[in-house]
Formats: structure tokens, sequence, C-alpha cells
């Protein structure tokens, strides 16, 4: 997920959380039980499509013979025959060895794996409502074979011994790095306590869980609340037709008289651009601020507070002195010190940058005021959307309706995403009609190497349907792996605008970032060139894994990668340079004040989640303004992206100690593009060298070392200061 550019919200890419596979189901809430069942028992035989592996070239799935009814005998007999190749590696009575237990693990789970990338794909990109009910019926399943695997102590015993041995097995650094992970991940699970200590970790989990659950809900119902209402409509004035329509509408569906004007997620709310009566702007903007803080049924303060607790206490009990610690050691940045010092760093570039936007906030009202009855006002949180809204209308603004003729999306996927790619490392592509696709918009090419050998499958899903998710992302429906033969397939999904039959689908500059994006990530996924699955590709780690997708968004202005796709639709001509100077320019608007609420958030989360186990509860008000004075975030015009107490992310989200992996990625991949510039630029040898000293390695080095040495030493935060803004540009 990226909350930067809208356009990329949702992105995924799936990351590693342990080699054993089951990790990578992202939002399988293990809380979800149900006990519906799919359907009735089938029996799972040959005539299943997932019995035997795909004798499509790559072993791409058989979409046209797969069915819905399929999937769940496929992912029970996927899970029973794990469990079982788990079992015989656990009991066997040969002594412990790498091959026989590392090794072997790796290659158990075969058929869930063929299986659950293929269900995936299609509840993520084409689902239904058979499909839903299998994935609520298998989501407990999965999470407590998961379980089951993690925490067997016998497998823990044999993969232990193995560790400690592992300094004289003559392992080559992958194989080593496997070894060190998956201890590291049965040890982060809690397989080396005591079972005493263990059943104290089960019940701080369940109460985790308990907490999330109700934080969810609470905050739910807190949005709902807090929704602005009103049946006077003067009180909107300056929203369109279509807006007001909304607002009806949505006071309708609460069978409420005049508008309801509902919470988005974010401590800013977008209408307020739009609203000109200030009064309006204010009361919901504080509807906003306070929605989860009301004293009533709805207040998540306590949930809060009590969840930093017991997070603090769960890493006590795992013998770290608190939550972020424990999260961190198997992230890129391995300390909480690392991150609080690369959000220190941004902040005194942010602020000022932010402070000479409110600056002109300022101006502009009180020229705009001056004379006027209630004279000029200083300038508050809610006025921020209003007034910089006028800002970036007189000196930023574009035309969308002036640039999509520009951006076609074929033209743009083979003259820009394909272009760079080859001018970068050489590959080629070739679209094939042969291969079954799980919806009929669906395109697959095939991808070649500089020599000429097979590489990958590719398939891209672009348009928007009612039965996909939102945003984009990327995936394998095979994962590359030397040890078991296989080759990546991958997929591209987004949600662009489908265009009527015949008509050109024309893209925003935001759609076509959007492109190259997610062909990054796919780039991680179809060069990686391992031995062992579970490292391979985009399964990293949170503060890494949008880095390869993120630097791949720069050749989408690089000139000359730009000049070769902008191209009108139907005169072919150019785009003119006022036009690209303009869209350029328009990536800088509101920079500081978006980094700084941002870097506030951030700051939330890590001073929540470096608590030590016997620190007091916290009044969360309290700590939210010391944690931001102390570091120079408290702000009254910009508050924090979100507040604590309707901090989605780090509370039921899975980003707790993780929402700074935004911005450390985003270092990453600037600092990255900057190198590009500093070595010649778009060349085959700089991107021969970045393949393969990063791409291809996947998860097969320590990340930081893997990026430093291909760096050539620590990322600075320079390049990002600059690609947004916030430091003059010098000359080149
Ligand atoms: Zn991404």
């Amino acid at each position: 997920m990226n909350m930067l550019r809208p356009a990329r919200m949702g992105c995924v890419a799936s990351m590693a959380g342990t080699s054993i596979l089951l990790f990578a189901l992202a939002g399988w809430a293990p809380g979800a039980h149900s006990q519906a069942s799919a359907g009735a028992a089938q029996t799972f035989g040959p005539e299943n499509p997932f019995y035997a592996s795909s004798t499509l070239p790559f072993h791409a799935p058989a979409f046209d013979k797969i069915k819905d009814s399929d999937y769940q005998p496929a992912i029970d007999a996927g899970m029973a025959g794990q469990l079982k190749e788990v079992e015989a590696i656990a009991n066997s009575s040969a002594p412990p060895t790498f091959d026989n237990t590392i090794v072997a693990l790796e290659k158990s789970g075969r058929l869930l794996d063929r299986a659950m990338e293929a269900f995936n794909c299609v509840t993520g990109a084409n689902t239904d409502d058979a499909l839903e009910k299998v994935q609520e019926y298998e989501a407990p399943r999965l999470a407590a074979t998961n379980d089951a695997i993690t925490l067997n102590p016998k497998l823990f015993a044999r993969i232990k011994a193995v560790y400690d041995e592992r300094a004289s097995l003559g392992l080559d650094p992958e194989s080593l790095r496997l070894l060190e992970w998956d201890y590291r991940e049965f040890v982060h699970a809690g397989a080396n306590l005591s079972p005493a200590d263990r059943e104290k970790l089960k019940k701080l989990n369940e109460e985790d869980s308990t907490l999330e659950n109700a934080f969810q809900t609470k905050l739910l119902a807190a949005a709902k609340a807090g929704a602005y209402s009103t049946d006077n409509g003067g009180a909107l004035a300056g929203l369109s037709q279509e807006q007001l329509a909304a607002a009806e509408q949505a006071a309708q569906g609460r069978k409420q008289k005049g508008w309801v004007v509902p919470l988005q997620n974010t401590t800013q709310q977008p209408i307020l651009t739009d609203l000109t009566d200030r009064a309006t702007r204010q009361a919901i903007f504080e509807n906003s601020w306070n929605r989860a803080e009301r004293g009533n049924g709805n207040d998540t303060r306590a949930t809060i507070a009590r969840l930093a607790q017991l997070r603090a206490e769960k890493a006590a009990l795992l013998g770290f002195p608190n939550y972020a610690g424990w999260v961190l050691t198997d992230q890129m940045a391995k300390t909480p010190q690392a991150a609080i010092d690369f959000v220190n760093a941004l902040t005194p570039a942010a602020t000022a940058k932010a402070a000479t936007e409110a600056k002109d906030i300022q101006a502009l009202i009180d020229k705009q005021e001056s004379g006027k009855q209630n004279g000029g006002f200083q300038l508050e949180p809610w006025d921020w959307e209003f007034y910089s809204e006028q800002v970036r209308k007189a000196k930023y603004d574009l035309d969308e309706s002036e640039i999509k003729p520009y951006f076609e999306l074929n033209n743009v996927l083979e003259n820009g995403v394909f272009y760079a790619a080859n001018q970068l490392y050489g590959i080629t592509f070739k679209e094939r009609h042969d291969l079954p696709v799980w919806q009929p918009d669906v395109r697959v090419f095939e991808v070649f190497d500089a020599d000429g050998k097979p590489l990958a499958l590719i398939y891209f899903d672009y348009f928007k349907r009612d039965n996909k998710n939102g945003g984009a992302w990327m995936d394998n429906l095979v994962q590359e792996s030397k040890l078991l033969g296989t080759l990546p397939v991958v997929y591209n999904v987004a949600n662009f605008e489908k265009p009527a039959p015949g008509q050109p689908a024309l893209l925003t500059f935001d759609d076509v970032t959007t492109m190259f994006h997610e062909f990054g990530h796919a780039l991680n996924g179809m060069f990686a060139d391992t031995e062992y699955p579970s490292l391979s590709g985009t399964q990293t780690a949170r503060d890494f894994v949008e880095f390869p997708s993120q630097f791949n968004e720069h050749w989408a202005s690089f000139p000359a990668v730009f000049a070769h796709y902008a191209h009108h639709y139907k005169t072919g001509a150019p785009m003119p340079a006022d036009l690209v100077a303009k869209i350029k320019k328009s990536r800088t608007f509101n920079q500081g004040y978006m980094l700084t609420e941002i870097l506030a958030a951030a700051k939330l989360d890590l001073d929540w989640h470096t608590l030590a186990a016997d620190a007091p509860l916290e009044d969360p008000d309290t700590f939210e303004k010391q944690a931001l004075d102390k570091s120079h975030l408290w702000i009254e015009y910009v508050p924090p992206r979100y507040r604590s107490s309707y901090f989605l992310h780090i509370w039921a989200n899975g980003y707790a100690a993780g929402y700074y992996a935004y911005l450390w990625t985003e270092m990453l991949d600037d600092a990255a593009y900057q190198w590009f510039q500093d070595h010649g630029g778009m060349t085959r040898a700089n991107g021969g060298r970045f393949r393969k000293m990063v791409l291809s390695r996947g998860n097969t080095e320590d990340l930081e070392q893997m990026y430093d040495a291909w760096l050539g030493g620590k990322p600075s935060i320079e390049p990002m200061l600059k690609n947004r803004g916030l430091v003059e540009q010098t000359a080149p």
C-alpha cells in the first residue's frame, strides 16, 4: 500500500514472512472463523487441474480448465499433504541435516502452492460468491496449518540442530541465508520458548487479535458516526452538483434528510478543498480529528493503550526490549533506532518547506480576507486543503484532458514500459494468444532474455471491474526456483477505466506511473535467479519490497523514454514541451505538507512500539502530543496523517512499527536513480549491474549489505529531498 500517490493505493507485492510459505497469505484474518462449508466435500483426484503440475509452458495455470469448485478440494488436499510432508521431516529417525530438514521443507507443499497462487490471483482480480465462500472457509484452516508447522517442537528441534552447526556445514551463502532465515522465523513465532512461556505468548496473541478486532469495529462505527450532516444546503457552498448529489444520496442511505459527508480514513478530508464556508470546514475537520475520542462506545483510546502495552509484553517474552525491536529484526532497517534516525533526518527539510507553504497560504488568506467583515484570520488545519488547492490551480494546474491523448495504454506499455526494460536489461517481449487467462481482457507476454532464452511469462490485467479489488498490485503465479526447476510467471493488476469498444484507453500520468511501478515489481520477480523458492523474487521485507517498483517509476519521466512513448494517439505528435514541464512541476506541489504529515504518523507508530513492557499505560492524547513535540513534528497546521486513535495501519492492519517503510523505500529508490544519473544514466551496463546485484537476488542476502554493495555506500536522503522539491535543485 502506498499512500503517497493515490493511484498506487493498495499496491502489494507478496512478501516473505517465513520460508514456510503460508505467511504470504496477507489479509487472511485468522480471526474470521466460519463454520460455513463452501460446498459439499469433494474428492480430489487426477480430474482436478491442480492435481499435477501444469503441463503448459512455464507451468502456467490452466485457467481454461480450472473451475471455481476445483479450488477448495485442492487447497484442502494441499494442506493435508504439506502437514504430512512436514510430519515426515519432523519425525525422521535420520540425524538432522541441511538437506533432509531445510531443503526438504523448501520442497514441501507444492500442491498447496499451485492452488494458492492461482486462488490468490482470481480472488483478488476476478472474484465471485463461490470463491469468496471458499476464501472465508479456508482462511482459519490455512492459519491453523501454518501454526501447526511453525509450532511443531520436533521440527524446530531439527532446525535448531542444523542451525547450531551452521558454521561447520560448508554452506554456500544462499543456503546459509535460508537456514538463518528459517531459524529466525521460527524463533520469532515463539518456537524457542518454554511450554509455560509459549502458553503466555498464546494468550497475548489471542488478546492482541481480540483487541485488533475490537479496534477495527469501534473505528468503523466511529468513522460512520463522525460523518458530517446538515440540512442547510448553504453550509455546503462550493461543492459541485455531483458532490452534492453524492452527499444527498449518503443522507438517504442513512434515512436522513439533507446532506451527509462521510469521513475518509485520513485526518485531512479531501472535500475541504471545495468547501467555501469556513465553519463547515472546521466542523468536518473536528469530526475527523475527534472521531474515535468521543468518550462513547466507539472511543478507541483504552484499546490502543492496552494494545501498545501488550505488544511490549509480547516482545519482552521473546527477548526484545520493545515491539519495534522484534518486528524490525528481519527488515532492512534492522533496529528501531535506524528507523527513528531516518525520520528525524527528514524532519527539518520537510517542516521548513511546510512552513514556506503555510506562508504562501497565509498571504493568500490575508489578501482575500482584507477588508471583509471578519478580516484576515490565522491559518488552521481545516483551511489548508482549501487554500492550497487555489495555490495549486494558480501555479501547478494540469488539465488531464489535455494530457491523456498522449498516454494510450498499449503504446505506453510497449513503447514505454517495455522499451525502458529493453534499454536497461536487453529483454524483449512477445504476446502469446495460446495461453489461457482468467478473464478475456487479460494479455499474456513471453519475456526473452538478451541472449534470446525464455525468461518468464507476464500477464497484464489492467481494466477496472466490479469483481476486482481496488488499487494495483503484482504477484507470482509460479515462483522462480532452481531447486524446483521453475521459471517465473508473474502478473500485474490495475484499475484503469475500460474504454468503450473500439475506443483507445487513455491514461493519466498517475496511471502511467502505476504501470511502471507494478512492472518494477514484475522485474524483481522475473529476474529472480535463486536456488530456493522462499527466498525468490519479491519475497523480501516490507521496507525493501517497494524499492524496485518505485525505482522503475523514474523511467516513466526519463527524457529518452518519455519521448519514445508520449505521442498523441491520433496524430503521433510528441507531447509539447510546456505540457511536459507542467507535469514535472505539478509533482512537487504541497510536498512539505505531505511529507510532514507522514513523518508525524511514522513517529507516532515508532514511539508507540518502542515502549518498554513495564511502562505504565499511557493516555494516548498526552502521549501523542509529547511524542510529536519532542521531535518537532507537533505543528498546528500540519496534523499527523493519522492520529493514534484512528491509525488503522498500525493497530489492526499489520503495519505496526512499519509505517516508516513507505518513506524508507523512497529513500532507496531516489538514491538508486541518482546513482544511475551519476554513472551514465540508462545504459545496458548499469541495468545489467543492477539486475545482477539487486533485482535477481530476492531475499538471498542481507538486504542492507546487498543494497550498499550495489550503491557503493550508504543511501543518503538528499536525492529524496531533491525529488520532492524540498531542496534547491543544483544545475547539472
Ligand atoms: Zn508496489
